[in-house]
């Protein structure tokens, strides 16, 4: 059986270190305070928001939701109507003083451009790393808050220890809100990186040259046990709703018997992921 590389622990220990930095804004005048954006009824996506906004009250950070995906069965609302609608709020709430952290919510509705519409987050209130402002800074090494899930990958290797320099990583999922991000921060850690995506010819073939393993496709239990080396570190970011509730990862759980170290769903990546954002919404309504 594989190592479990849980994320609670280091989840919780970012966590408490934020709850005490918040404590300290908000004693100064300044309760540190995120937006998120909604757009569509979104299962999984509903699922994270509703554990983000938890987890953010028990640290000390306001959580405000705005959910634009409710439109009436009887008037719904055109594609570009909702589009429109998500750019108004984010232009008001990058003006807002008093909100410091801006998340829009992937998925967003058909015809909707993440990149185009990340691009009015005021890139200081950009904790998720969607403007791209932020992933340019990413990619030339600036300093920036890196996509949370991202940093959450990379915050899970170091806490076990994983080596990276020299390594053969494959990514597979190539989104702007994870497979790249997490790609740019391997190869800023000396790894040798793949992205694979749904054109990968072979997907096994890829996966299986890999030293370390990042799945992030969106597919439940895509990666089986023929897909990873024998010994090789794990990390699954797929979260997927389940019917009857829960949630699965893309890997497939028998691939804890090849792996060296597998992350788990839920309980892996997800906690860390939440921990860090609202870490980076505190670093964002610090005073510079
Ligand atoms: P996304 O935008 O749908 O991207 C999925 C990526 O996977 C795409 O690049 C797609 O390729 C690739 N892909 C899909 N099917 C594939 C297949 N059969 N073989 C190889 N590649 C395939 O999803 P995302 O936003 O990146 O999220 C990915 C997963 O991570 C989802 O399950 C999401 O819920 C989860 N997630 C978890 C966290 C967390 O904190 N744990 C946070 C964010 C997201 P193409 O580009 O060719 O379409």
């Amino acid at each position: 059986m594989s190592l479990v590389m849980s994320g609670g622990e280091l989840a919780a220990s970012i966590r408490a270190e934020t709850a005490d930095l918040a404590a300290e804004l908000t004693a100064a005048g300044r309760t540190p305070t995120l937006a998120v954006v909604t757009a569509t009824a979104d299962e999984a996506s509903a699922w994270y928001v509703r554990s983000l906004s938890r987890t953010a009250a028990k640290v000390g950070i306001a959580c405000d939701i705005t959910d634009l995906g409710q439109a009436s069965p009887s008037r719904p609302e055109s594609p570009d109507a909702a589009v429109e609608s998500i750019r108004v709020e984010l232009i008001a709430l990058s003006e807002n003083p008093l909100v410091h952290g801006i998340v829009l919510q992937t998925p967003l509705p058909g015809g909707a451009r993440l990149a185009e519409l990340a691009g009015l987050i005021d890139p200081a209130k950009d904790v998720d790393g969607a403007n791209p402002t932020s992933l340019g800074r990413l990619m030339t090494g600036l300093p920036t808050s890196a996509p949370a899930t991202a940093a959450a990958v990379l915050a899970l290797l170091d806490r076990y220890e994983v080596a990276l320099s020299g390594r053969r990583a494959v990514v597979v999922g190539r989104s702007a809100v994870v497979g790249k991000p997490v790609a740019q921060l391997l190869l800023a850690r000396d790894a040798t990186v793949t992205v694979c995506h749904s054109r990968t010819v072979d997907l096994a073939a890829v996966t299986s040259t890999a030293e370390v393993l990042v799945v992030a496709a969106g597919r439940a239990g895509l990666v089986g046990a023929s897909f990873v080396a024998a010994g090789a570190v794990v990390v699954d970011v797929g979260t997927n709703a389940v019917a009857g509730g829960g949630l699965a990862g893309d890997v497939d759980p028998a691939v804890a018997e090849v792996a060296g170290a597998l992350s788990p769903v839920p309980g892996g990546v997800g906690p860390v992921t939440t921990a860090l954002l609202l870490r980076h919404v505190v670093s964002a309504a610090s005073p510079r």
